[in-house]
């Protein structure tokens, strides 16, 4: 059982989303296929309206978890407003931490079993310095609200999600 369904709430993945639209050849679908095919982020103007739609979805009114999303300061930002617009608070973010061989590993396990366009070597090369240019300083700005929780995400699945599990309890979250 994911995270979101322990918790009883909607899981809100953008990467999802994305993917979904494509394999329907939906209009969205059809626009983020070169962004998502090259590893690029999906232009905010694109990702954060749709983010602030599925958030005020009734099926959030009662929390959800955000995967994938926000990836940026921008989107942090524009998270933020959202969220104040709505006067809803995160309660935690997690920064799940494991390192770069056994996210390799992962990937080509991944890549075998799903056959996700984006998940070659060289696109994937791409996708961390991404992650390390972009989504990393994230964890500064939600350390300084005191927001951030650092979860080794090294092990297996069940641990990962015993280890999330225990941080959230810890909030008093589950
Ligand atoms: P993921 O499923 O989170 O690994 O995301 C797969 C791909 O979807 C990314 O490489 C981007 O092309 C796109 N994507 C997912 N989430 C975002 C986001 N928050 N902002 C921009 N692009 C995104």
């Amino acid at each position: 059982m994911g995270l979101a369904e322990c918790l009883g709430v909607p899981a809100i993945s953008t990467g999802q989303i994305f993917r979904a639209n494509m394999a329907d050849r939906t209009e969205l679908g059809m626009m983020v296929e070169r962004y998502m095919n090259a590893g690029e982020f999906v232009p905010d103007a694109v990702t954060n309206p749709l983010v602030a739609l599925r958030l005020s979805a009734p099926d959030a009114a009662g929390g959800f978890v955000l995967d994938g999303y926000p990836r940026s300061l921008e989107q942090a930002h524009a998270l933020r407003d959202v969220l104040a617009a709505e006067r809803i608070q995160l309660d935690v973010v997690l920064e799940l931490t494991a390192p770069k061989e056994k996210l390799i590993e992962r990937l080509m396990h991944r890549a075998a079993c799903e056959h996700r366009s984006d998940d070659t070597a060289e696109i994937f090369g791409h996708r961390l310095d991404m992650y390390h240019q972009r989504t990393e300083p994230l964890a500064t700005y939600y350390a300084e609200q005191d927001l951030l929780e650092v979860v080794d995400a090294s092990g297996t699945a069940e641990q990962v999600h015993q280890a999330m599990m225990d941080v959230l309890r810890e909030h008093s979250l589950a």
